[in-house]
């Protein structure tokens, strides 16, 4: 087992690698920029290193600091946390020159499923469902026109090194198609530095629900059920839960199936996850992320399996903790991400929090690296924290939730704490019935 690892990350997500770390007695670094001195992880942990200025790109996404970082603290191996350098091939390669763990998949993996080309041609080969669509990258308007027609529209041009649901465009007829795909690879090349951009079927009502797999690299890989993230703004998740209330439980084990055997063939190391948009009953791939993800708890609130003890156990050569039969479902479990924005339109806003108290009780998890007096410093993103309840059954659950939501204070700037609590005593909310456009258009309609 390690000795010491580093935490390339800030955040919430850097405590909850901290705690994990601790309960298996191994010791913990963080980094930091100029910016989080003062953060909890920071605090929390056995030893830091400053790394840089604000920026990221010149603090938590700079490979040479963080790999210095590491050498002079003698740490072992490296978790990435999510975003910042967690899907990067080329630093899974550095670190591996320098005899470094990276406590993830191999670069080879990360490379394959951040071309999401490449993702949906590997997946398909390994008995995964996917969208229908072009074969490839498409470069000339015939070629996307021949495509259009046989799918058939809407069709959506999506970037193949695209993220964070950006670089997305809709074509609802043939007259809309041209222009479509050169604005897609135009704003592709400007946001990615990759203009390569491929053919969908835009499925109308989908809702998006994800499989979370864990292999060892040795050809042994369970999956962990599913969560529901259909609750998006702008296509990203704001509110996440498991089970999801469109499955029941032979559909569960049946993709559930498909997709851990599929990630134990292709010899996966670690965590990831498997998104799908489902409708009318089936399965159509998207995207797999080949890391830990932000709903990651939802998962471990209904399975009691601590998913970074599981990273952190892959990484070392200790193999999985529990065999697919060991997994057992209990309950039903809801994150809601609270971030520091006008719970309205979205702006955000960073600020001193005045005053900052969390619930508890039975079933409530907050994972948050805030606390009174803390200033959200601009530069990174706006998670506040995220609010994690557990109940017997979703009703239970969506009862506790209410519960936890009233409790929750947070003052001194805006937070989208009061949409959580409109959401959670809304009719279709309470229902499960939602797709991932029912929150935009709820929110046009409220607005
Ligand atoms: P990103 O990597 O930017 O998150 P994804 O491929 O995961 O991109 O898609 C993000 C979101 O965009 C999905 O959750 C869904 O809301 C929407 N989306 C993606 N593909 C399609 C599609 N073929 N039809 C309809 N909506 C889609």
């Amino acid at each position: 087992m390690f000795q010491k690892i580093l935490i390339a990350n800030r955040g919430e997500i850097a405590l909850r690698v901290l705690r994990a770390a601790k309960e298996l007695g191994i010791k913990t670094v963080a980094v930091h920029s100029t910016a989080d001195a003062d953060a909890m992880h920071v605090r929390l942990a056995d030893e830091s290193v400053c790394i840089g200025p604000p920026p990221s790109r010149e603090s938590y996404l700079n490979i040479h600091q963080i790999v210095a970082a590491c050498e002079i603290t003698g740490a072992d191996a490296i978790h990435p946390g999510y975003g910042f350098l967690s899907e990067n091939a080329k630093f899974a390669e550095i670190l591996a020159a320098h005899k470094i763990t990276f406590i993830g998949p191999s670069a080879e993996h990360i490379r394959v499923m951040g071309d999401k080309i490449e993702a949906k041609k590997t997946v398909a080969r390994l008995g995964i469902p996917v969208v229908p669509g072009s074969d490839g990258a498409v470069t000339d308007d015939d070629t996307a026109q021949r495509v259009a027609e046989e799918i058939g529209y809407p069709v959506l041009i999506k970037a193949a090194s695209g993220g964070g649901g950006r670089g997305m465009k809709i074509a609802r007829s043939r007259d809309q198609l041209a222009e479509a795909l050169s604005t897609a690879r135009a704003e592709a090349g400007a946001a990615f530095g990759d203009d390569a951009v491929y053919i969908e079927k835009y499925l109308a009502k989908p809702r998006h629900i994800e499989i979370q797999v864990v292999g060892d690299g040795a050809g042994r890989a369970i999956h962990l059920g599913e969560r529901d993230c259909s609750l998006q703004r702008r296509h990203q998740k704001i509110w996440e839960e498991a089970p999801s209330p469109a499955l029941n439980e032979a559909e569960r084990a049946r993709i559930g199936g498909t997709v851990a055997r599929a990630i134990a063939d292709l010899g996966y190391a670690g965590a990831g996850t498997v998104e799908f948009l489902y409708e009318n009953g089936e399965f159509y791939f998207i995207e797999m992320n080949t890391r830990l993800q932000v709903e990651h708890p939802v998962t471990e609130a209904i399975t009691g399996i601590d998913l970074v003890h599981e990273q952190i156990r892959v990484a070392a050569g200790s193999g999985l903790s529990l065999r697919q039969e060991d997994v057992r479902f209990n309950g039903h479990a809801i994150e809601c991400r609270i971030n520091a924005e006008d719970p309205r339109t979205f702006v955000p806003s960073p600020g001193t929090i005045t005053h900052f108290h969390t619930p508890g009780g039975l079933g409530v998890r907050v994972d948050s690296g805030v606390y009174s007096g803390y200033r959200i410093p601009p530069y990174y993103d706006s998670l506040i924290g995220k609010l994690i309840v557990h109940g017997r059954n979703r009703v239970d659950c969506m009862m506790r939730l209410r519960r936890a939501l009233d409790e929750f204070v947070v003052d001194g700037i805006n937070s989208t704490l009061p949409l959580f609590r409109d959401l959670v005593g809304n009719p279709d909310v309470a229902n499960g019935d939602y797709d991932i456009h029912w929150l935009e258009n709820y929110l046009a309609d409220s607005g």
